[in-house]
């Protein structure tokens, strides 16, 4: 389900594309999977500034995130600025950075323009 979504997914999704296989899935369900998965290592938590925890598979490679304020949906983008550590103050040591855009996504977009 993590590796088709191809974006972070959220419990309720998780839940709605979920009852497509096994219709009376509750998200109780959801939340002790996704538990169990976190704990295999299988998935990773993704945290966006004011939103609910997102999750994604463990091993996507070095990504970051889209975040459409109007559908609430996030979207992976590959591509990354690089070495944002000499942004860092002098004499501080970078071990990882987190970039997130906001805005509107395609969909939400080209409806807006509609
Ligand atoms: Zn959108
Ligand atoms: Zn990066």
């Amino acid at each position: 389900m993590f590796k088709t979504a191809k974006r972070p997914l959220g419990p309720q999704e998780v839940l709605d594309r979920g009852r497509k296989a096994v219709p009376n899935m509750s998200l109780a369900t959801v939340y002790r999977n996704l538990a169990m998965l976190l704990d295999d290592g299988l998935i990773a938590r993704v945290e966006l500034p004011g939103q609910p925890p997102l999750y994604e598979p463990a091993d996507l490679d070095h990504h970051h995130h889209f975040h459409c304020e109007v559908c609430g949906k996030t979207y992976d983008f590959e591509g990354c600025p690089g070495d944002l550590a000499r942004f860092a103050p002098a004499g501080f040591e970078t071990r990882r950075h987190e970039l997130t855009l906001f805005g509107r996504c395609a969909a939400c977009a080209a409806a807006k323009r509609r």
